[in-house]
């Protein structure tokens, strides 16, 4: 096993990382930019290097000063986290070029899932049912992107293959919008993913967003850890999220569960990964792959009793699984509230200094966070600063253990969005659960009209 990992990350998932280290025995080495100087997980370390100055373009997403801190602690291994580097092959490749591991997949596996174009292509050839579209990038040819759109049916959405984070996307409902939307995509992806391709989907009107949670070896063992429905969204950005999915057959989860696994071993895929999906009217339909660990990958701890984070070293060292899939037993349900610094109403950042942070508690209920009483949340990233998760037998008694984990939580000196969580542990069609990916964005049109 490793001795030292560093954490090429910042906040509660640097933290959480730590904490697995911390657990195995193994030390850790954080990296900090000047704004992270006073983050209470960077005094905990074993070793903290700082590696620029604020803004992440000079710090968590500069490839040459995380490498050097790597060398200079003599680090065996980095663990990348989500967000920033963690799904750039090219970091990838030099964090082994230059001698370390990387706790992740191959940057071959990052290259070809980064690109929505062949990655969707990968799936088809490995039988992961996929969103009906074009075969593959779009053509420059009118005519022919007419007919394909017609083959398709109308609404139908273009989609940049470099896209990602919710952006590069736009829905045609048309034939007349048809040709402008996929220029102006293409134009938008040049300049924001600097590939112009572009390809076509049918555009699904009511899905939720269910994903399948995955875990492989390099001995071409690989297992799902069942799935998360993700569906509660604003702007694409993920809001609330539980495991199981409410309502949807278990034979169906175990069959497309079992078809991501041997994907997995297909593709010759190792460490965490999550196949993200849309389901409408019974069918899944493959939208990407992260090929990392996910914020919400605490649920999925919950239900299985696996530590994901853990496994993702172990595996990386070159271990086997320490489990097989009949092995796994999905167990009650987990459910997790993103607390974001944010306006409950007008979603505006509200960094700034916490003055009072009371963590909620009790059974069954697990806080993710860096933060404290005290602390400064800087304005240069992203505005999550925790994360509430909890556990019950059912889903009626996580609800219920949810509503007293908001209740008691107390964050002063900045606004969070908790008021709009505790109002939506109480919406009756939240409760009923299975919600599609429109419910949060028209709940909240809603409540904007009084
Ligand atoms: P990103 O990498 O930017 O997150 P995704 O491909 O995962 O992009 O899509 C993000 C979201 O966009 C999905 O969760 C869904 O809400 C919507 N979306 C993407 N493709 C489709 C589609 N074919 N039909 C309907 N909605 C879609």
């Amino acid at each position: 096993m490793f001795k030292k990992i560093l954490i090429a990350n910042r906040g509660e998932i640097a933290l959480r990382v730590q904490r697995a280290c911390r657990e195995m025995g193994i030390k850790a080495v954080v990296v900090y930019s000047e704004a992270d100087r006073e983050a209470k997980y960077v005094k905990l370390a074993d070793e903290a290097v700082c590696i620029g100055p604020a803004p992440s373009g000079q710090s968590y997403l500069s490839m040459p000063a995380i490498i050097s801190a790597a060398e200079v602690t003599d680090a065996e291994a980095i663990h990348p986290g989500y967000g920033f580097l963690s799904e750039n092959a090219d970091f990838a490749e030099r964090v082994e070029k230059s001698g370390f591991v990387f706790i992740g997949p191959t940057p071959e596996s990052i290259r070809l899932m980064g690109d929505k174009v062949s990655a969707k292509q990968a799936m088809i050839r490995a039988g992961v049912p996929t969103v009906p579209g074009s075969d593959g990038a779009l053509p420059d040819d009118p005519t022919e992107i007419k007919r394909i759109a017609r083959s398709i049916g109308y609404p139908v959405i273009i989609k940049a293959a470099g896209g990602g984070g919710g952006r590069g996307m736009r829905v045609v409902h048309t034939e007349a919008a048809l040709l402008h939307a996929v220029q102006t995509t293409k134009s938008e992806a040049a300049a924001a993913f600097n590939n112009p391709e572009v390809y076509m989907e049918k555009f699904l009107q009511n899905p939720r967003h269910i994903e399948i949670q995955v875990l492989a070896d390099q001995h071409r063992n690989a297992v799902y850890l069942f799935e998360r429905d993700c569906s509660m969204q604003r702007r694409h950005q993920k809001v609330i999220e539980e495991a199981p999915a409410p309502g949807i057959p278990r034979r169906l989860i175990e069959r497309i569960g079992d078809r991501c696994a041997a994907a997995c071993k297909k593709i010759g895929y190792r460490g965490a990964g999550t196949f993200e999906f849309l389901y409408e009217n019974g069918e899944f339909y493959f939208i990407e792959m992260n090929t990392r660990v996910q914020v919400e990958h605490p649920v999925t701890e919950m239900i299985t009793g696996i530590d994901i984070v853990r496994t993702q070293i172990l595996v990386a060292a070159g271990e086997k699984l320490p489990f097989t899939q009949r092995q796994l037993q999905l167990r009650g349900h987990a459910i997790e509230c993103r607390i974001n610094a944010e306006d409950p109403y007008k979603f505006t950042p509200s960094p700034g200094r916490i003055t009072a942070w009371h963590a909620p508690g009790g059974p069954g209920v697990r806080v993710d966070s860096h933060i404290y009483s005290g602390y400064t949340v800087p304005p240069h990233y992203d505005s999550m600063v925790g994360k509430i998760i909890v556990h019950g037998d059912t889903r009626e008694q996580a609800l219920a253990r949810m509503r007293g984990a908001l209740a008691e939580v107390v964050i002063e000196g900045i606004k969070t969005n908790v008021p709009l969580h505790r109002e939506l542990m109480v919406d009756a069609n939240f409760e009923a659960g299975g919600t599609n990916i429109h419910y949060l964005e028209s709940w909240l049109a809603q409540r904007e009209r009084g």
